[in-house]
């Protein structure tokens, strides 16, 4: 894994967190993005060669609103950048890591994505990403 492509923060509203995070960074989020197949809209803010994602729900059934409403707002995932998804869920796989999904998914940002249980990894939600080729 290459780095800390960004770390996925819970927020109750996109709007409010989204002006909290821009005076607490100093910078404005570079993009916003719903992935309606997850239930989420995004927010992404630029810090050094990471990045900053805020995710709020759109639904009950949202995994974001079911986290805040067992967890309250907070850090839901850390997101690590990775060459090639595919050999890296294999390995991950073959080391007994319990990935959520079997085949890459569309995630925010133009990126394939894969998560890894938290079970796996002391308690921490795990997402690869790959970004896509244009
Ligand atoms: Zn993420």
């Amino acid at each position: 894994m290459k780095k800390i492509e960004h770390i996925g923060i819970a927020v109750k509203n996109l709007k409010e967190a989204g002006a909290v995070y821009e005076q607490l960074l100093g910078v404005k989020s570079y993009k916003e993005e719903a992935v309606p197949s997850e239930g989420v809209n995004t927010l992404f803010f630029h810090m050094g060669e990471s990045k900053i994602e805020l995710l709020e729900g759109t639904a009950d059934a949202s995994p974001i609103t079911k986290f805040i409403e067992k967890k309250g707002e907070g850090i839901h995932h850390i997101a690590f950048d990775v060459e090639d998804i595919y050999s890296e869920m294999e390995r991950l796989k073959g080391e007994g890591f319990v990935v959520l999904n079997e085949k890459p998914k569309k995630g925010a940002d133009n990126k394939l994505v894969c998560f890894v249980h938290p079970k796996s990894s002391h308690g921490v939600l795990i997402e690869l990403c790959q970004e896509i080729a244009d």
